[in-house]
């Protein structure tokens, strides 16, 4: 890992090593990362597991994994061990993994002690009712004819309601607390709602479920959760965490709720619903298509998790909500594979290089030599490699100009190159096909400039990448632009899909790389000179993902904006 050991400072950071110094809970710091099983990771949780997983660790505390699985609709197994392996994949490990369905026979008993302490009531209203009937700014809401009911009436109804003795929607529990309160949370709210459904973990054994804010801070007291953080829309919902914990004649310190600013991204959605529906409607591959801020599609991409965990830490974590420059985390991204991809040569979009004058050999086949290549001059341990040169070579067209326009300083008739490491090249001729494009470069190369450099010192302005073409390997390649055109998505038209980009993938067939190409392990990350980072599909090891290119984008925006 490349992160610092230091432990992260910001407002969370002082609250937790507050009560750790004033024994709040024994010295004690335990955290949740609490996701609702029913998608896929994203880049915006990896900022919750920084911060859950990140906070535990900074105070040697622990921190679990907590499925919030309380809502039966919810498909789970399918989707609990991909959040189990992308947490692994972040670098972090779970101390226990939990469900929230372990605890609904506690909630029940919970819910029972506030019914019988005059707390919590049976509503039998519908819910169209019961949603009018709350208010709103400034305007009270209207407490409901069942609030006062008799605490029996409510008890005896509560246990049938478990039972499934009533239709869904007919009747739920609420809380009893101010239905004139300010803060609309405080108004009554549901506790349970009737689901004559089974749940993948408890079966038929509840026709009632626990709302979010019942199993919630319930399932931190149960657990010894000492800091439970979670993003700033929970905000208005502590007074109610404290509420219900504050009745519960708990025996210690109950949890403290802590909130902080989701964390957003320039040209990215990372709602589920938006990212499910661009895998249902077909505009990427899966949740696993390299454009997709899912943690498995960030990964295929060939993100590698020390930077988003360093990106994760190094923001910092505030209460302001913000997006970031997606350009500033490609920065993270580059900036580590900078350290630790190794380089190779591949062409993209090929044109044929012959040089003329390049010597056989007795038997008249043309000599083949070998140049001692650093697989990553950023770190000499990673060693070198023999690449071979021939007088037969692919050079990227973009690399040739028959007639150069004014500042084009690659080949062109008549001008001298350097072929990275090897030699020096003068292009002398071309042939055309048919249509009048260049299909072939001819040229002669320089024997006296071995390596690259020219003995008499003569200055090149142009370096170029090759790939000898007797010993090339085909290879494919995907090349990425934003999948989101717009930087706000969806703020033109209210609709973030209104602004994807239909261009955001180009697959290139036929590209060719150096030999060392044919030999790559599934999702290895490589630098091809003068191209990008690429990483290896982790099915297919002929496909390469551009992951980031080489400019430092984040650099320009901050020099432009300073
Ligand atoms: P979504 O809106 O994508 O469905 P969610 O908040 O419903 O996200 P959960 O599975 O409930 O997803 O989230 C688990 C944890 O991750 C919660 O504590 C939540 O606050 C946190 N989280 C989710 N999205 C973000 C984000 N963009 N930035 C920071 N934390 C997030
Ligand atoms: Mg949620």
């Amino acid at each position: 890992m490349t992160e610092p050991g230091r432990r992260a400072s910001n407002f969370i950071a002082d609250i937790v090593d507050r009560d750790t110094r004033d024994g709040t809970y024994g010295g004690r710091v335990q955290t949740r990362f609490p996701p609702e099983p029913n998608g896929y990771l994203h880049i915006g949780h990896a900022k919750a597991i920084v911060v859950d997983f990140g906070t535990a660790e900074d105070f040697d505390g622990v921190c679990m994994l907590r499925l919030d699985d309380t809502n039966p609709e919810t498909e789970e197994t399918a989707f609990v061990d991909s959040i189990v392996h992308d947490i692994e994949w972040l670098g972090y490990e779970p101390a226990e993994v939990r469900h929230a369905s372990d605890y609904f026979d506690q909630l029940y008993d919970w819910a029972v002690l506030l019914i019988t302490k005059g707390l919590a009531y049976v509503d039998e209203q519908d819910s169209e009712t019961i949603s009018a009937h709350r208010g709103g700014f400034g305007k009270p809401g209207v407490e409901s004819p069942w609030r006062d009911r008799p605490v029996e009436e409510s008890l005896e109804i509560f246990e049938k309601m478990r039972h499934g003795h009533y239709p869904d929607g007919s009747r739920v529990l609420r809380a009893k607390i101010d239905m004139n309160a300010e803060n609309m949370q405080l108004r009554d709210p549901i506790m349970y709602r009737i689901r004559n459904l089974p749940h993948h973990r408890t079966g038929n054994a509840w026709a009632i479920y626990p709302t979010y804010d019942w199993a919630h801070g319930q399932s931190d007291a149960i657990e010894g959760v000492t800091h439970s953080i979670c993003t700033l829309e929970f905000e208005s919902h502590r007074p109610l965490y404290d509420w219900f914990l504050a009745n519960l004649d708990l025996d210690r310190t109950p949890p403290k709720q802590i909130e902080f600013a989701r964390l957003e991204f320039t040209h990215t959605v990372t709602s589920k619903r938006r990212l499910a529906t661009l895998v249902m409607d077909g505009i990427v591959d899966g949740w696993d298509d390299p454009r997709m801020p899912t943690i498995r599609g960030l990964r295929r991409r060939g993100y590698p998790s020390a930077a988003i965990r360093a990106f994760c830490r190094e923001i910092g974590t505030t209460r302001t909500n913000s997006r970031h420059r997606i350009e500033e985390l490609e920065s993270y991204v580059r900036r580590e594979l900078n350290a630790t991809a190794q380089r190779r040569m591949a062409v993209l979009h090929p044109l044929k290089l012959v040089l003329d004058n390049w010597p056989a050999d007795e038997q008249g086949n043309p000599v083949v030599e070998y140049f001692e290549v650093a697989n990553n001059p950023e770190r000499a341990e990673d060693g070198t490699r023999q690449v071979p040169f021939t007088g037969e070579l692919w050079i990227e067209r973009d690399d040739f100009r028959e007639v150069p326009p004014p500042k084009y300083f690659r080949l062109s008739p008549g001008r001298e190159v350097r072929l990275r490491g090897a030699y020096l090249v003068t292009a002398t001729d071309v042939v055309k096909d048919e249509a009048g494009d260049v299909v072939e470069v001819h040229a002669t190369f320089d024997p006296e400039s071995k390596g690259g450099t020219a003995p008499d010192g003569r200055k090149v302005k142009s370096t170029m990448h090759w790939v000898s073409a007797p010993h090339a390997v085909p290879v494919r390649a995907a090349l990425y632009e934003r999948l989101f055109t717009a930087e706000n998505p969806g703020e033109r038209t209210g609709e973030a899909l209104d602004d994807v980009n239909p261009d955001s993938r180009e697959l290139l067939d036929g590209c060719w790389g150096e030999a060392a190409l044919g030999d790559v392990a599934p999702g290895e990350s490589l630098q091809f000179e003068r191209l990008g980072y690429f990483a290896v599909d982790t099915r297919d090891t002929g496909l390469f993902h551009r992951t980031v290119g080489l400019r430092d984008e984040w650099a320009a925006i901050q020099k432009r904006e300073a």
